[in-house]
């Protein structure tokens, strides 16, 4: 037991991220739980400061290029050489996410959080003591405690790593480095090389395989591949890592030079280097003995169906689970976590079902997917039973470029159909406008759409979508 004086809440949460904000804010603004906030970085996570707001922010940037390049085909007398002000964005952006911090906490404040800024560890099964930012320490002690406390991204421990960025640290780029390295071939790294590549960044990309996007859907992969090296983009393949990464000078984008050793001996000079090769669980400050959460060989804290972990009391959700890790299903999850722990009695077996989560890329061009892949649902359904439909073609608003550079720009969508009513249980997309386009088609996949449904649906003209519910 906590001693007397020692605070005491319903509810305590490790992290102010999308997670945790989403599930204080139904515990404590719907059901009038007490609730507490625990953040040691900035409000808001990962989402607000250093992944998909400032991300899709870029990718905006990057996209207005890619616009202007456009431009002239339609007859607009745009210079070849736009002078990019990437300070100048990087600015706005930073504002922008200012604003957000400051939203979080309002929002916070307004429903009753009480807001702890520092680094939070369990000194007792229901009691957390925060390292707060004056360097005193206080306790607190909770009826439930959910550790909501996201990742971070993984650096190699190969000498010189160092002298690379993370994710993290991309946000923090301010003048754009002329050649970029990105080692990693999941979708963070192929977003920020494509980003940067549509900027006019040389980018090479340094993958383990063939392709990248390798959890994606075989068309997905092979599609976004080729038209990455398209563009200009240089893959380097198979590659097993560098043996090291010398700091040949100290600066900022041009003025930064890196020098990237291969095992063979070989070696790359680049401005700056990228390590996208994923992102562990933030779990180590949080002293998870002393209540007995156990971790999964990953490292992650593995939740059930309901985000309780192996304690009683003790709850897990978002990143920290490893488990479909995206900000809709960290949020929708602690909303869950907050109907069951505080809602009606209606609401006591409130869960998320994490089938079905349509997910979208924001590479160049966007990639949206949702349900199974081809390979996955060849082996649940067995090859029979699946129907597979698909198009390519490219979209109108390419129509003014030349025919060599239309193939640049590729459209692509498949459907896959399972069993004889032809349910559809995968739908992958790629292509100019998919991800607004995936939002609305996730509704119908998530209410277990046929083909027929889809072809029920008249066809919106002139459009890419259209495709979707016009396939032979
Ligand atoms: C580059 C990038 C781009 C992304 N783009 C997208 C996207 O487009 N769409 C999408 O859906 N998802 C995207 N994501 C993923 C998304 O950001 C995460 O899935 C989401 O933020 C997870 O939320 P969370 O609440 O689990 O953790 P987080 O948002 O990471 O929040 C965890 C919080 O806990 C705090 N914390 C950690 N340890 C402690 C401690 N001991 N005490 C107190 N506080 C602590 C951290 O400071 C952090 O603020 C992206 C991620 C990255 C890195």
């Amino acid at each position: 037991m906590a001693p007397v004086d020692t605070p005491q809440y319903d509810y305590i949460v490790l992290g102010g991220g999308s997670g945790g904000s989403g599930s204080a804010r139904r515990a404590a603004g719907w059901y009038g739980a007490k609730t507490m906030i625990v953040e040691s970085g900035r409000s808001g996570g990962t989402c607000v400061n250093v992944g998909c707001v400032p991300k899709k922010m870029t990718w905006n940037f990057a996209s207005v290029n890619e616009t202007l390049h456009l431009a002239p085909h339609y007859g607009y007398d745009v210079p070849k050489d736009v002078n990019i002000n990437y300070r100048h964005f990087k600015e706005l952006r930073d504002a922008t996410i200012k604003r957000l911090n400051g939203v979080y906490e309002r929002n916070w404040g307004r429903e009753g959080i009480d807001l702890v800024h520092g680094r939070a560890r369990f000194v007792g099964p229901k009691t957390i003591e925060v390292q707060l930012e004056d360097g005193t320490k206080a306790r607190y002690a909770g009826k439930h405690i959910l550790i909501a406390t996201g990742g971070r991204p993984i650096i190699p421990p190969i000498k010189g790593a160092e002298h690379g960025i993370s994710s993290d640290g991309f946000f923090e780029i301010e003048d754009l480095p002329p050649k970029m390295a990105v080692v990693g071939a999941g979708y963070i790294a192929v977003e920020l090389a494509g980003v940067m590549a549509a900027a006019g960044v040389e980018v090479h990309m340094y993958i383990r395989g063939d392709q990248f996007l390798r959890k994606f859907d075989p068309m997905i992969q092979k599609t976004m591949t080729e038209r990455y090296e398209a563009v200009g983009v240089h893959i380097h393949r198979h590659h097993t890592g560098f043996e090291e990464v010398q700091l040949l000078q100290d600066g900022k984008g041009k003025d930064k030079l890196l020098k990237l050793v291969n095992p063979d001996g070989s070696s790359t000079e680049v401005n700056e280097l990228l390590w996208a090769i994923g992102r562990a669980p933030e779990v180590e400050d949080l002293d998870l003995h002393v209540p007995g959460v156990s971790l999964n060989e990953h490292g992650f804290i593995p939740a059930d169906d309901f985000q309780n972990t192996s304690v009683d009391g003790i709850y897990a959700l978002g990143d920290v689970t490893g488990r479909a890790e995206l900000t809709p299903v960290a949020i929708a999850a602690g909303r869950q976590l907050g109907n069951r722990l505080f809602g009606p009695p209606e609401l006591k077996d409130s869960k998320l079902s994490y089938d079905n989560i349509p997910t979208v890329v924001f590479a160049h061009p966007e990639v949206g997917t949702i349900g199974l892949t081809e390979p996955e649902a060849r082996a649940r359904y067995g090859d029979d039973k699946i129907k597979v439909y698909y198009t390519k073609f490219t979209a109108m608003y390419y129509d003014v470029i030349p025919a060599e550079e239309k193939k640049k720009n590729p459209t692509e969508f498949k459907l896959i159909c399972a069993g004889p009513e032809e349910k559809v249980v995968g739908l992958h997309i790629l292509g100019l406008g998919v991800g607004e386009m995936l939002q609305g088609f996730g509704v119908a996949v998530k209410m277990g759409a046929t083909k027929r449904d889809f072809d029920s649906c008249v066809a919106i003209h002139p459009t890419s979508a259209e495709e979707l519910v016009t396939l032979r």
